[in-house]
């Protein structure tokens, strides 16, 4: 398969030669015709698939082919995206991708100021890629009007539900013509998302691309158990032994970021971190020094760290697990990228077996454990089993007292261990000793 065959046109396959993109990905074989044809589109595809190309190829040739020049203050396809960082990358890939092309593209997010977004639309933006707040602002501001608008792509949607978009994406879909073509990506498909699905869609294309809710397989997962405040230490044990060149780190609070991060550069270890209380300008500025392998070690929360593309990433340390089980596959979808294999590890400590659970549960896999000698936690992390479920063992018989073990068991079993002549069933007699055998429950 080609993108020539997929019917994309000169200017469009001159950029992807550039950027040495030979053959679709399965997401981009599927959608572009699709797109192409004017179809509506419904795409279960995690970040890492090529989804961005899926669907910026399609609406960028559109945009080329077809519909009046833009007016001022209005755009004519719209991408929404949950998060700055994505919103600065997917515009980033379709200036690339729209090289060639008279278009104009655009990207707005909040957390900077809004005077040059207003300017900037001004002369009317053919494609515009937005987080929804920024977007709904400028609209009530008369920055940007919707009349023209002929595409919308909802890409991350399952994110963008999960950060509490929802208002916002009803205010944005009430404001947009009716008549329009409308894309959606999701990693994951929750009852919510079929819902929007539902009411933005008319008559989709549905398009699959990896299993529902199941992890990237090429990467490889496991958790080392550890107890919860020996976490900082483990990390950097492991950060030494294994020799990690490029990690990307995440922790659950921006508190947790900035601890390690601190704990990181004691040791003298080059770490950056990046979480919702940083300015935008600085958490771009780590983002672009960790790409550009001037920083060693990136801690982020999630949200901070949504949709961030970094070429050939080979591991992913969940420093803590996150509380959204979902998270856990947008997390490792950092790595093991485009084909290419990754890891990724997580530190699970006791209190977080039931995260661990949740996302067993939800990829369908029990994560290996591989134990680090010095670090076996004290506080045992209880079993999963295959279902995703914390296994409850049963409570250990009470220990003999010394006089009475002497008596029975204890006795019993020093001198069954001089015993030449085999026993009768030895081990079924052994339970009257406390009443009778229990069982492990299925
Ligand atoms: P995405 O899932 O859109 O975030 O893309 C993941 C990565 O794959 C990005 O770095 C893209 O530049 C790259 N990519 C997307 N499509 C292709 C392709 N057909 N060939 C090679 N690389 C690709």
């Amino acid at each position: 398969m080609t993108f020539a065959k997929l019917g994309l046109i000169e200017p469009l396959l001159r950029a992807l030669q550039h950027l040495d993109y030979n053959t679709p990905t399965p997401v981009q074989a599927q959608a572009i015709p699709a797109v192409l044809a004017g179809r509506d589109l419904m795409a279960a595809a995690q970040t890492g698939t090529g989804k961005t190309a899926g669907f910026a190829l399609p609406v960028l040739q559109r945009l080329t082919m077809e519909g009046a020049k833009v007016a001022s203050n209005s755009i004519r396809a719209l991408v929404l995206v949950p998060t700055r960082e994505l919103a600065e990358q997917v515009h980033a890939n379709i200036r690339e991708y729209a090289e060639h092309l008279p278009l104009s593209t655009y990207a707005v997010y909040g957390g900077v100021s809004i005077n040059p977004q207003m300017m900037q639309l001004r002369r009317g933006v053919d494609l515009l890629v937005a987080t929804p707040g920024r977007l709904l602002d400028l609209y009530r501001q008369n920055a940007v009007k919707f009349g023209q608008v002929q595409m919308l792509v909802l890409d991350e949607a399952d994110r963008m539900l999960d950060l509490g978009f929802a208002e916002e994406l009803q205010a944005v879909y009430a404001a947009l013509p009716r008549k329009r073509q409308t894309l959606l990506f999701s990693a994951t498909f929750s009852d919510e998302i079929r819902v929007l699905a539902g009411l933005a869609l008319i008559d989709p294309v549905s398009v699959q691309v990896s299993p529902r809710n199941t992890a990237a397989t090429t990467v490889k997962q496991w958790v080392v158990p550890v107890d919860k405040k020996r976490k900082p230490e483990l990390f950097m044990h492991l950060l030494r032994k294994q020799r990690w060149s490029q990690v990307l780190v995440f922790a659950k609070t921006r508190n947790g970021v900035d601890q390690l991060v601190e704990r990181l550069r004691e040791e003298g270890v080059n770490a950056d971190g990046i979480h919702g209380d940083r300015p935008q300008a600085t958490r771009q500025r780590a983002l672009d020094s960790f790409k550009a392998r001037e920083v060693q070690i990136l801690v982020a929360t999630d949200v901070a760290a949504r949709g961030l593309d970094i070429d050939d990433l080979p591991l992913v340390v969940n420093f803590d697990l996150p509380i959204v089980a979902e998270d856990y596959i947008h997390r490792i979808g950092r790595t093991g990228r485009a084909g290419n294999t990754g890891e990724a590890i997580s530190l699970v400590c006791a209190d977080e077996v039931n995260m661990l659970a949740a996302i067993e549960t939800l990829t369908r896999k029990v994560l290996p454990r591989h134990e680090e000698p010095d670090f076996v936690p004290d506080h045992r992390v209880p079993e999963t089993d295959a279902n995703g479920q914390v296994v409850k063992k049963p409570k250990k018989p009470k220990k003999p007292k010394e006089s009475s073990a002497k008596r029975g068991l204890g006795r019993w079993m020093d001198s069954a261990e001089n015993i030449t002549e085999p026993l009768v069933k030895p081990v079924r007699r052994v339970p009257t000793f406390n009443g009778g055998p229990k069982k492990r429950k299925p």
